[in-house]
């Protein structure tokens, strides 16, 4: 049954799972996602083989400078989707996910964002076609919910956070699980109990999550470009 346009509907549990602007959200925490200092610009290249693609492979790129980066993610259907990252303030007249409506006035200022970084690598901007506006959020890594019956929330409704861990999906595919598991498991004497193990559970493993998550963008989006990546990897801190 669609609730579009208005109507009501009774249900025992509701399982809210609308992303990052959830609605339900309030009901549980008053905390709302905070900008986390980093957009993204991102497009997708779905041409024909060029010097992003060759580098990307089958995976991922990633080109580090002074607080900013580009970043490209091959995807199941062989397109490209690059990102350009930058730390800068929000910008209020967008919202996340926008098109910018003049691709050659981003270009352009993507050009100057990005200037003196290797050509080979920036003419990836002549093959994307258009650009989105995409300002990262995220929740606090310590939640604490007040208390409610017969609602829940999973996924980014629960937990947004940077993607610099490549863990939101994960994370909400496995909520998901445990939340059914929750409600099966016969030790859970009724409906809320079942809901508020699952969200401790659940809200005490993305305290870990989130602060990777936040210590990934610390790592791509240095002042020191590479170095603090690289650092890592090799075990030097
Ligand atoms: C740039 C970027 C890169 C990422 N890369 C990765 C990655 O590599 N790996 C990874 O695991 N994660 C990644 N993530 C995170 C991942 O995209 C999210 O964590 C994941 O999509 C969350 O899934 P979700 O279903 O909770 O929310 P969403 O995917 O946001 O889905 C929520 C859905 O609810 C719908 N909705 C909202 N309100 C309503 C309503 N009132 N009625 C009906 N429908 C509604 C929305 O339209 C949407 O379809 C990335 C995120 C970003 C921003």
């Amino acid at each position: 049954m669609s609730l579009t346009g208005g109507g009501h509907l009774d249900a025992d549990l509701v399982i809210a799972c609308d992303g990052v602007r959830s609605k339900a959200r309030p009901l549980v925490t008053d905390v709302q996602p905070a900008y986390c200092g980093i957009t993204f610009v991102h497009g997708d290249v779905t041409g024909p083989e060029s010097f992003v693609a060759r580098h990307t492979g089958e995976g991922i790129l990633h080109a580090l400078g002074d607080n900013r980066a580009i970043l490209a993610q091959r995807a199941a259907d062989r397109s490209i989707r690059v990102y350009f990252a930058v730390r800068t303030p929000e910008d209020p007249s967008r919202s996340q996910g926008a098109w910018f409506e003049d691709s050659a006035a981003i270009r352009r200022r993507l050009r100057t964002t990005f200037d003196g970084w290797n050509p080979d690598l920036l003419a990836v901007l002549d093959e994307i076609d258009t650009f989105a506006y995409w300002p990262l959020y995220g929740m606090p890594a310590h939640q604490r919910w007040a208390p409610h019956s017969a609602l829940t929330l999973l996924g980014d409704a629960a937990h947004v956070m940077p993607p610099f861990g490549g863990e939101g999906v994960n994370m909400a595919l496995l909520d998901s699980v445990e939340l059914v598991r929750a409600l099966f498991a016969p030790e859970h004497g009724t409906l809320d109990e079942a809901i508020a193990a699952f969200e401790r559970s659940m809200l005490d493993r993305m305290t870990g999550v989130i602060e990777q998550a936040n210590a990934g963008g610390e790592l791509l989006l240095s002042a020191e470009g590479a170095q603090p990546l690289l650092d890592h990897f090799t075990g030097a801190v």
